[in-house]
């Protein structure tokens, strides 16, 4: 029998085996994807994430992998220069860089891929995997990301709601316009709100770039097949300046994904019985916070080192949770006001607004 079961190897559940191991802690992951399926694009993290990490991963190997962010500037849709702010310490990198480097100090007899953990529907608090034996353990730390499965079936009165902003999110490969931005994080947003175009250099030849829009004002198809995206973004950027409008044409679709953005209306519990919650899994946190990756370095940290020094599973959740909870609603509120910011006239936004909740 394991001890911990850790269920899903994103950010969560890589960085808590990284928290488990360095404590010696008997542990299993399980993660439905591939080995090598490493989607998704990018994130932020502020100096706060980066100190998690440097615990678990050489700061050498993170920093040869992502970028240092110098200078926040804002832009109106046509160019001119709003607000700009120096940043400390901000540092950007791709999810598949940080899921790889994370994954590669798990011993590969203490990771399964391709195995899809479920709740039992006959043996409530039990999980079972897809050959239908049960995982037999003494913990079981989800981490299965924001719409968790094992999550939805122990809370079931919990109500996920769709956040008025959507994310089409893109990552390119181009030299030229990587040595153009520079070390700056250039966010662009049209007059009557509800609609930005964000770009980061990731490396010296790869780019990040990114498009929120208020869902309402800006109707997507329901299919969001690149072709349908590639369109919704050649409309609504056309007339922008032309730094965007230009990398809006001259992109390559292939990377391209529709992020829908959804929030609990009210989180949960962060544990039940011998069951406990991290990351997305336990407090789905919308991408204006920039907290999602930092807040679950953090959970696994704080978790592991309860689970190291108390004498039982249900005082180190208690602890945990006492923790955990207080910071992850500032961030919700942080993200409510700044969604709410987002969706105003530009007029009306207050000025100078960093792109990051901080507590
Ligand atoms: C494919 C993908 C791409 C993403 N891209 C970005 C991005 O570009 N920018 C950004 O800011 N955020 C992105 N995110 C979200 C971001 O990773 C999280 O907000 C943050 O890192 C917290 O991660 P997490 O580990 O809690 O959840 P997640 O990153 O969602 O990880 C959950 C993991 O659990 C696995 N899983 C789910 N259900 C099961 C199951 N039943 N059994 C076993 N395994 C299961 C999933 O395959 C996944 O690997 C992405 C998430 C995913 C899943």
């Amino acid at each position: 029998m394991n001890k911990i079961a850790v269920v899903g190897a994103g950010i969560s559940g890589l960085s808590i085996a990284n928290y488990l191991e360095k404590h010696q802690l008997d542990y299993h992951i399980y993660e439905r994807r591939k080995k090598d399926d490493l989607t998704g694009h990018g994130f932020l993290l502020p100096k706060e994430g980066i100190d998690y990490l440097s615990q678990i991963i050489e700061p050498s190997v993170l920093f040869k992998h992502g970028n240092f962010l110098k200078k926040y500037i804002r832009y109106s849709h046509n160019g001119k220069i709003l607000a700009q702010k120096d940043l400390n310490d901000v540092f950007v990198i791709s999810r598949s860089a940080l899921i790889h480097i994370l994954a590669h100090n798990i011993p590969a007899e203490k990771i399964s891929y391709e195995e899809t953990v479920m709740p039992c529907p006959i043996q409530k608090g039990k999980l079972r995997k897809q050959d239908g034996t049960y995982i037999d353990s003494d913990v079981t730390i989800v981490s299965d990301g924001s719409k968790s499965r094992i999550r939805r079936e122990i809370f079931q009165e919990e109500t996920m709601k769709t956040v008025q902003e959507n994310e089409i999110v893109n990552i390119i490969k181009c030299k030229d316009i990587a040595a153009s931005l520079e070390d700056n994080f250039m966010k662009y947003h049209h007059e009557d709100g509800g609609l930005t175009f964000g770009i980061l250099k990731l490396s010296e030849d790869t780019v990040l770039w990114y498009c929120q829009f208020d869902n309402k004002k800006y109707k997507i198809s329901e299919t969001s097949s690149v072709e349908s995206l590639k369109s919704h973004m050649f409309e609504i950027f056309k007339d922008w300046d032309p730094m965007v409008s230009s990398i809006v044409k001259g992109s390559n679709y292939e990377n391209v994904h529709l992020w829908r953005v959804y929030e609990l209306e009210k989180l949960n519990p962060f544990y039940k019985d011998n069951t406990v919650f991290i990351g997305d899994a336990a407090h789905p946190l919308i991408p204006f916070t920039s907290q999602g990756v930092t807040s679950a370095l953090k959970d696994s940290f704080v978790l592991t080192q309860y689970l190291a020094s108390e004498k039982n599973s249900s005082d180190a959740f208690r602890k945990y949770e006492a923790e955990r909870k207080p910071e992850i609603e500032i961030h919700i509120r942080n993200g409510r006001i700044l969604l709410d910011q987002f969706l105003k006239p530009l007029d009306q936004q207050t000025e100078n607004i960093l792109p990051i909740s901080y507590k």
